[in-house]
């Protein structure tokens, strides 16, 4: 009996997972009252959405391991009594808007 060959389809590309991901990122421009209905069980999230809702991002090379969609990426910036106490934290919390999961956080400051 012969073998069934199944055609394997071919990997895409670093540029076409790009493209792909750029285009969905085109299409999810979710609105800033959308993020916050998306998270609103998510207090930490909302909070810092609230907080600083001009650093909020769609990074373009990240997407939910979950369901395949875009993530945001919502600053977060501990209180300043960390700060005053060395031990202040700040970064991205990678988010997705469709499932609610979220991914991991990224660092970009402490003290
Ligand atoms: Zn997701």
């Amino acid at each position: 009996m012969r073998k069934l060959k199944i055609p394997i389809p071919p990997k895409p590309t670093e540029e076409e997972k790009r493209a792909k991901i750029e285009k969905m990122w085109q299409e999810a421009p979710m609105d800033y009252a959308t993020l916050l209905v998306r998270f609103k069980n998510n207090e930490r999230l909302l909070h810092y959405l609230k907080e600083f809702p001009d650093d909020i991002e769609w990074p373009k090379d990240r997407t939910c391991k979950n369901c395949g969609k875009p993530l945001v990426a919502v600053y977060e910036c501990s209180p300043a009594w960390t700060w005053a106490n060395l031990c202040g934290l700040a970064g991205y919390e990678y988010a997705c808007p469709y499932c609610g999961k979220l991914h991991e956080f990224q660092m970009t400051m402490m003290n």
